[in-house]
């Protein structure tokens, strides 16, 4: 791997990137906790790549698949996708979520158009079910940004697809590294923010189409940004109670540790 491009305009800054999974953004409560998380942390400048909520990029590749197979079932199972982020909005923000209600329209108003249209052709081209099983973690960093702008604290949204270059080879999905340090540059002069909510998951490719890091490529895209942003440190975050003393299905006697060394 090529090491990244200088990028960040805050390289100098003490930075520290955060990845959050599926079932830390289950929904409304858990976004409010990761925000209390990340707005306890020390450092100056913060990164956090998100996955979609818990379930969603199934829902959304069924969705797909069924409209591709001219099942008009996908219409309930949209309806209650875009309920389900409408509920998470409007629990996060109260009065203010009028916009991002707005905001989430637009973007289920155009998948339906598009699910209509895969129903018609009666196929689902690669290219479509990777825009459409993308579209999680587009709507899950606008929650978690915007919530954390209610709360009072700056932060701006980026939507890995604007930036992030990336290629399918025989080993896997292979970074840019040039052009998307370039891309994020160039985003940074207009979004200067010391906190930054990034989308995982999604990118683009070499000739500018959506594209996914593959199922489960949060990760990936949380290890990808915490260089393109030159971060000192990744932190992933993950969903228990704590470190337990033994495997529970071999030593079902384990406990949680209070602390390691
Ligand atoms: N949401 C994507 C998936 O379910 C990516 C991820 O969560 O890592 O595969
Ligand atoms: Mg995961």
């Amino acid at each position: 791997m090529s090491s990244p491009v200088a990028a960040s305009a805050s390289s100098s800054v003490h930075t520290v990137a955060h990845k959050f999974g599926g079932t830390s953004v289950a929904n409304a409560q858990r976004y409010a906790h990761v925000a209390s998380l990340l707005l306890a942390r020390p450092e100056a400048g913060q990164i956090t790549v998100v996955s979609a909520m818990k379930g969603v990029t199934d829902g959304l590749i069924e969705l797909a698949r069924l409209a591709a197979a001219g099942d008009a079932q996908w219409r309930h199972a949209w309806s209650a996708l875009r309920q389900r982020h409408h509920e998470a909005a409007t629990d996060l923000l109260g009065e203010q979520a009028g916009e991002l209600l707005a905001w989430f329209d637009g973007r289920f108003d155009a998948l339906a158009d598009l699910l209509q249209a895969l129903s018609v052709i009666g196929g689902l081209p690669d290219e479509v079910l990777e825009r459409v099983q993308g579209l999680g973690e587009v709507f899950s960093a606008q929650l978690l940004g915007r919530h954390l702008r209610a709360l009072g604290h700056d932060c701006a949204v980026l939507d890995a697809r604007q930036v992030l270059v990336v290629s399918h080879g025989e080993l896997g999905v292979e970074v840019d590294w040039e052009r998307s340090a370039a891309n994020l540059a160039a985003w940074r002069q207009d979004n200067p923010q010391a906190r930054v909510v990034v989308t995982g998951f999604v990118a683009r490719d070499g000739q500018g189409r959506i594209t996914t890091l593959g199922r489960n490529g949060s990760d990936y895209s949380g290890a990808i940004f915490a260089a393109l942003f030159q971060a000192a440190e990744l932190h992933i975050w993950t969903d228990v109670d704590g470190v337990l003393s033994a495997d529970p299905r071999v030593v079902p006697e384990a406990v949680t540790l209070a602390g390691l060394s």
